[in-house]
């Protein structure tokens, strides 16, 4: 086996419970991190990087791969996060698929559940290699374990190699990407790269580079709640109104109803009665003119609906959560180029789809430290179907000890 530590070290990761919680105030938002991040101190210690740091403030851990070159090279950092996704993670027990077949249904353990091809046909790309999924009750982790394995495992690799050349590397492990809070403390000055990639997409071959751009809504109704038998003229229904104000929003414009590069309003979650209501919303899309006719459009709407009344009704908040990152990248295209020769220098593909979602790197790269995503491996993340072959994370490894050597022979 071409890296010998990282099966056993991404089996060793994902036992750990490292669930985040989107409820929680503190940084991380779990304790489970904490004990997860320590623990990958002592191993960036053990494996022998310089400036081995878990920063309490925005609870990443850093550390670097001193350069074995002379030469003046630009520093590049590999980012991934360790939380994993809102979904059973108590008790983690992967399974490994020697050798799959490409066709075989897998038993997920001893659960009702199972991997089967005529539902997730991406399994036949496997056949031949090694998969490792659940055992059907939890997630596995390899979002985002497999980047943090492969992370670690690049480190290691060149650590034990000083005769391979190479410039400064940074690598840092951060909290929290599950619940889109884990970015927001990340201090790029302390990181001192030039660039960076998060290390956090799906299957071999994706590098992404354009997110969408983000806005939350929140929605609140008050209304005016009269005993329903008398209520004609009188009753202002919260509730009504919400469904009034969802219903005005256009249907071609959902969540379900868009994919490619449009945007859309999601409704993630409505609650109320006749005296009040709530709704919280995102709203997507690729491009600010987009994203900013859809906020018009909100305000249009709740517009409307309040001048049908004395005083107004609805309340609505909008807050900017994160922008395309291609606002950044466009400036910065050698940084896409460096991860695509690699890949293209490896026989790997390079898959460019613009995520339909954030990154880290959306908000990190606004910060000022240009960051694509690049794959980690994984393939139906989040949940009890999640898997990932040994080989996606060993081309991964591979990928990031190619961009680090056009970086160091350019
Ligand atoms: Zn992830």
């Amino acid at each position: 086996m071409k890296y010998e530590t990282l099966l056993p070290r991404f089996l060793g990761y994902v036992k750990e419970n490292t669930r985040s919680d989107e409820y929680s105030n503190s940084v991380p938002s779990t304790q489970n991190q904490v004990v997860f991040l320590q623990k990958l101190v002592a191993e960036l210690e053990q494996l022998g990087l310089a400036e081995v740091k878990y920063n309490k403030v925005n609870g990443y851990v850093t550390a670097t791969i001193p350069a074995t070159t002379t030469k003046d090279v630009p520093v590049i950092g590999f980012i991934s996060h360790v939380d994993t996704a809102d979904f059973n993670s108590e008790n983690i027990n992967p399974q490994i698929v020697e050798n799959y077949d490409g066709q075989s249904v897998i038993n997920l353990g001893e659960s009702e559940f199972k991997l089967d091809p005529s539902s997730f046909p991406s399994l036949k790309k496997y056949a031949g290699q090694t998969l490792i999924t659940t055992d059907g009750t939890t997630l596995l982790g390899a979002d985002d374990k497999a980047g943090v394995a492969e992370i670690m495992t690049l480190a290691e690799y060149l650590i034990v190699r000083p005769e391979i050349e190479h410039g400064k590397i940074r690598v840092a492990f951060g909290p929290d990407e599950e619940i889109g809070t884990g970015a927001d403390k990340f201090d790029v000055a302390d990181f001192g790269a030039d660039f960076a990639y998060t290390v956090d997409g799906g299957p071999v071959g994706q590098l992404e580079f354009e997110t969408f751009s983000a806005i939350g809504l929140k929605v609140d109704i008050q209304g005016t709640n009269v005993h329903p038998s008398e209520a004609k003229g009188k009753m202002v229904s919260a509730i009504q109104l919400a469904i009034d104000f969802h219903n005005s929003l256009p249907a071609a414009e959902r969540a379900e109803t868009t994919e490619g590069r449009e945007g859309f309003f999601h409704l993630l979650n409505l609650n109320g009665t006749a005296e009040d209501a709530h709704m919280d919303y995102i709203i997507r899309d690729f491009e600010r003119a987009g994203l900013n006719r859809r906020r018009q459009l909100v305000l249009d709407i709740a517009k409307e609906i309040n001048q049908k009344f004395a005083e107004p009704r609805i309340k609505t908040t909008m807050v900017e959560q994160y922008f395309n990152m291609v606002e950044v990248m466009k400036d910065h295209m050698d940084v896409v180029e460096l991860a695509e020769n690699a890949m293209c220098a490896l026989g790997i593909e390079p898959d460019e789809e613009p995520v339909r979602g954030g990154t880290d790197g959306s908000k990190i790269s606004f910060m000022g430290l240009p960051t694509p995503n690049l794959f980690a491996g994984g393939e139906n993340m989040h949940g009890r179907y999640e898997y990932v072959a040994l080989q996606s994370m060993e081309k991964a490894v591979d990928v990031l000890l190619k961009i680090s050597e056009l970086n160091t022979n350019k």
